[in-house]
Order: structure tokens, then sequence, then C-alpha cells
């Protein structure tokens, strides 16, 4: 794992032009609300990619039926505060103990090993990863990671 400066709205802004086709498809609209001057963080390019292609998917599959994706990003403290909204189909609360384990998964083709290996990126990185979801209304997938000092 390399350890470089790393410009998360780059990343972000990358990643979403793999989706665009899929979330058009799916009729998913897009917004990113992200601040100019969002400092960058330290850590390794490839990981910190894999994050928001692992929970940019999620999101999109939860939204079969269309709805809507909001990616904001702004400085808390010492931190890069990331969010990912979707108005998809929540996740049941019973499940939410369980989703960052390895192999969880509610999908017939899914691996289960998304949001395992993302937390499991974010927390080498030192940050954070919370979840806020409700059944029928959507998921909001909270990043914290440490502003490059
Ligand atoms: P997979 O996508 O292969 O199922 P993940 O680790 O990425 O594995 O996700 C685990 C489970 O968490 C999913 O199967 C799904 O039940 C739930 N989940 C994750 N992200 C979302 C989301 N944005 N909306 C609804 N459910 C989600
Ligand atoms: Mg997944």
């Amino acid at each position: 794992l390399t350890k470089e400066k790393v410009d998360i709205q780059k990343i972000i802004s990358d990643v979403v032009k793999l989706f665009q086709n899929q979330m058009k498809l799916n009729h998913i609209e897009l917004e990113i609300d992200i601040v100019q001057d969002l400092p960058l963080t330290k850590g390794d390019p490839t990981s910190l990619r894999q994050i928001f292609i692992n929970l940019i998917e999620n999101a999109i599959q939860a939204m079969s039926k269309g709805g809507s994706l909001l990616i904001t990003g702004v400085r808390e403290g010492n931190f890069i505060k990331i969010e990912i909204a979707d108005t998809g189909e929540g996740i049941p609360e019973e499940y939410l103990p369980r989703i960052f384990e390895p192999f969880f998964t509610t999908k017939t083709n899914g691996t289960g090993l998304g949001l395992a290996v993302t937390y499991g990126i974010i927390k080498k990185h030192k940050g954070k990863l919370l979840v806020d979801s409700k059944i029928n209304e959507g998921t909001t997938f909270t990043i914290l990671l440490p502003v490059e000092a």
C-alpha cells in the first residue's frame, strides 16, 4: 500500500464516470455537491477508489426502480466527510449489524464482500464508516477520512 496525498474529489468524479451509463439506464439522478476546497487525505489511491466503487455500486443496485444518488463532501474538523445517499430500498434494521461482515449478502449473485472490504480500507486509513438506513426510504453511508497533515 502506497501512502500519498489523495484528492478524494477527483477520485469520486472519476468513479462516477464509470457508472454514468448504468445510472442513466436505471433512471437514477445524480447530484454531486463537494466543496471546492475539500482538503486532501493521505493513503493508497487504488484502495480509496475501491471504496467509492463499492458504495456506488450498492446504491445503484438498491435503486432498481430508479431514484436519486446524492454525494456530498465537506471538511469536518480534521476529517473529510463524504456522504453517499440513495433513495433505494433501504436496509432492514435486523440486518444493519451484519452488513459489514464478510460474505453477508441479500443478493442472489452477491459476494457480500463489498462492504467488508470498504470497512477494512477505511479502518486502515484511520477513518470511519457509518450507515443510516430506513426501509423503503433509502440509505446513507458516511465516510470520514483524516485530513492530510
Ligand atoms: P453484496 O453487494 O455483494 O451483497 P456488500 O458487502 O456490498 O455485498 O453489501 C452487503 C449487503 O448490504 C447487501 O447484500 C445489501 O443487503 C446491503 N446493502 C449494502 N448497501 C446497500 C444500499 N445502498 N441499500 C440497500 N442495501 C444495501
Ligand atoms: Mg456490493
